[in-house]
Order: C-alpha cells, then structure tokens, then sequence
C-alpha cells in the first residue's frame, strides 16, 4: 500500500496512545497507575449535561451552523469579555472540535508550504505535526535556563521572512509554566511589529496555582480584535474537564474567521448541537466547577512536589499552572522512551516521554489522578530507578523484588 509522503512523516499522539496503552493494560487486570492522563476525573457540570439532555429530550438534532449555535457563540463571547476584558463580536468567533481543531484550522488558514512556525519548548507535542501536516516547518525554540524562561531576544534568533505564526502556550503542558507578563508584553509587541500572528493556546489559563496572575496577551496590545495577531485558541477540556465533549474555539479577527469557516465547513462541518448545548450549559452555568477542579489540582500538584523532592535523582520546576510537571530524569539515562517503557515494564507506571515535547531526558508527570496514585505511582518509580530506595515492594498482592540495580 502507499501512503503520502506527509502521512507517512506524522507521529501517533503520544499521549492519546498512552491513554489506550493504560486502558488495556487496566483491562488485562495490571494494576497500572496512569500518570500519563491529560484529563481530570471530575464529572462534567450538571449545567451542561441539563442543557445537551433537553436537546436529546427534544430530538432537535440537525445541522448547525458551520461556526457554531449562537447560544455557545454568545456564551464564548461573554467569556471572552470576563476573561481577556475584549468582548468580541459574534463573527470573531468560531467553535470547533475540541481546541485541537481550532488550532489546526487556524494553521490551516495561514500556512503556505514551508512556512515557519515558531515552537517555543517545551511544547505540546501536537504543535510540530499539526505544521508539518501542512508542510509547513516547526521552528524549535529551546528555553534559555532550567526554569523554562524564554526570552525575546533568543526567538529572534529564529525568525524569518517566512515565519508567520508563534504558538504560546501558558500555563504550559507539559512544564505548568506560566511566562511572565514582560515576556508575554514584549512577544506580542514583537509579533503585533512583524505582523506575526501571536496565537494563544489559553487552555490551561484557569488552572492556574498560588494567586499566579496570568498574563492576558489582548492587555499588551492597543489594536482592536480586527487588527491585531493576537489569536485565542481555548476550550472546555480543561475548565470543567469536559474532555469527551470535544468543544472549542478561536476568537480572531473576522476576516480570518470568514476564512476557518470555509475550511471547516469542507472538513467536519459543525460540531454536536448536542455538545454545543453542553459546552453553553457549562459556560453558563455555576462555575463552581472551575474553582474546585483548580483547588483540587493545586492541592495534587503539592502531594506531587512533596513526593518527588524525596527522591534525589530527580529535578523538578514547581509547576504554576495545568496538571502536569516536567521532571528531569537524566540521572537515569539519556533517552526519555526508555525510561518510560522501563517504568511501564517495570513498576506499571505510565509517564510520557519528555522527547515528544521537546525535551529528552524528561518525563512529563499528571497529577490530574488520584492522590492515592500519585503517591503510589512516585514511589514505584523510585523503587525501579533508586539503588537507595527499598528494594521491595508491593503492587497489590504481588510482592516484587528489584534485581537490577
Ligand atoms: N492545547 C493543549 C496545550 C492541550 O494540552 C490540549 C489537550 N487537551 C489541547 C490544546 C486540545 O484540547 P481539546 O481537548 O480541546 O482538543
Ligand atoms: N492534551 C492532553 C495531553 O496532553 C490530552 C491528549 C491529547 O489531546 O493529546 O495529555
């Protein structure tokens, strides 16, 4: 059989792999403990399941339009002006297939072949191939010191005369870095000069920890939503932990709009008027949801850091955001895969692989799971890497003895 040269370049999704990965091994009665997961295990606001049941009751299931119901539209638009104090228009807004489509549109509309995308690591690790799946060319910048920062100066490095986008992404997967307000003012400074587009992947912002403010890109510029390049990708994955739901959206300026409704329409059309019922209900809805997922997360992220600072060999930067940290594990070896397959093999903890973000030598650690797991899962890890940890240990039942080290 053959394939196109660029579907043949483009990696699974590593970290949905892992998902299926857990899945089956849990179905095969491992007692696998996933800290690979990017969603939370809350359940979804009753708002939403009210509103999408009400629809389902009614049996009013058609066709949308392509950019989206005008109650979730309305809905993102009032978020929008709370949020980023900007109240777009009902036409800077298009909803999509979870972010991940809104993004992939938003490239779509602006990339020619071999078109620059500036990337700054580490990074999710659907920005490189959702370029490349548009022959454009991901444009890695690493950061300049252990703590993630960037700086302007170094990314200039980096630009050209064909970059025409950089992808922002704050609190950070996988660090829970949170750049700070001067570096975010001058890159959309930077980006607004150029005429770069600044896009904004806003998906954490709410999940954000210790009173950090976070720094809203439409502050830093003085142009209206029609002129500037700032972009907002957001979504409700993450605010109320509406994974499955598969909603989100862009504000941007009208006439790109115009444009990721072409595309869209041609590729998926619209999204579930049953999830954008959902999506409305939530966002309008008791946010009640948000908060307590935010305290939830933030006391996870502490049992996390507690844990991982007994264990010698490993670095770890205080995550400000998200439910992910990045851990330096290079005491331990060179290659991120291996290491994770190793704890998978060895101690059934599932990690993801800090190479698929840019960062080899790391494993990207969720604490989105249980406290129980966390706790259990870093001392598994430590059990299987730590010549000075107890060379025993318990997986239920089954006591297991390291002979490796
Ligand atoms: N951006 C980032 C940084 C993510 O971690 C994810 C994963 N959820 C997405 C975008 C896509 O989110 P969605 O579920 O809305 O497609
Ligand atoms: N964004 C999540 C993660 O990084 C979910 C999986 C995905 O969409 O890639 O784990």
């Amino acid at each position: 059989m053959s394939f196109s040269l660029i579907a043949r370049d483009i990696a699974e999704s590593p970290t949905l792999a892992l998902n299926e990965k857990a899945r089956k091994l849990k179905e095969a009665g491992e007692l696998v403990i996933h800290l690979g997961a990017g969603e939370p295990k809350n359940k979804a606001p009753i708002a939403a399941l009210l509103s999408a049941s009400a629809k389902l009751t009614e049996g009013d299931v058609k066709y949308t339009p392509t950019e989206g119901i005008s109650m979730l539209r309305r809905a993102i638009m009032r978020y929008t002006e709370e949020n980023y104090n900007r109240l777009p228009n009902s036409d800077n807004v298009l909803v999509s297939n979870g972010a991940k489509q809104a993004l992939y549109n938003v490239l779509f509309s602006i990339l020619n072949p071999q078109d620059q995308v500036v990337i700054l690591s580490p990074y999710w690790c659907s920005y490189p191939e959702m370029v490349k799946m548009l022959q454009g060319l991901p444009v890695i910048v690493k950061p300049d010191d252990e703590n993630f920062n960037q700086r302007v100066e170094d990314i200039d490095d980096y630009v050209t005369g064909d970059t025409k986008a950089i992808i922002v992404n704050s609190p950070n997967n996988p660090s829970g870095k949170v750049y700070s307000k001067e570096f975010i003012a001058e890159l959309v400074q930077y980006c607004e000069e150029r005429g770069i587009w600044f896009i904004s992947d806003d998906i954490y912002h709410k999940l954000i920890f210790d009173g950090t403010q976070w720094p809203n890109p439409y502050d830093y510029t003085t142009k209206d939503l029609e002129n500037t390049r700032v972009i907002s990708i957001n979504g409700i994955s993450k605010l109320y932990g509406m994974t499955g739901f598969r909603i989100g959206w862009v504000i941007a300026p009208r006439k790109m709009i115009e444009i990721l409704i072409n595309i869209q329409s041609q590729i998926t059309s619209t999204t579930s008027i049953l999830l954008q019922s959902a999506a409305a209900g939530a966002l309008t809805g008791v946010q009640s949801t948000v908060e307590n997922l935010r305290l939830q997360m933030q006391n996870h992220r502490d049992v996390m850091m507690q844990e991982l600072g007994t264990f010698d060999g490993v670095r770890v930067v205080q995550p400000k955001g998200t439910f992910y940290c990045l851990a330096d594990f290079r005491a331990y070896g060179s290659s991120s895969v291996e290491i994770s397959k190793f704890l998978l093999k060895k101690a059934k903890v599932v990690t993801v692989p800090g190479v698929d973000f840019g960062m080899e030598g790391y494993l990207r650690l969720s604490f989105c799971g249980p406290i129980k797991g966390i706790k259990e899962g870093v001392e598994r890890i430590k059990w299987a890497l730590d010549p000075n940890s107890p060379n025993e240990i318990y997986i239920g039942e089954r006591k297991l003895v390291r002979d490796w080290l």
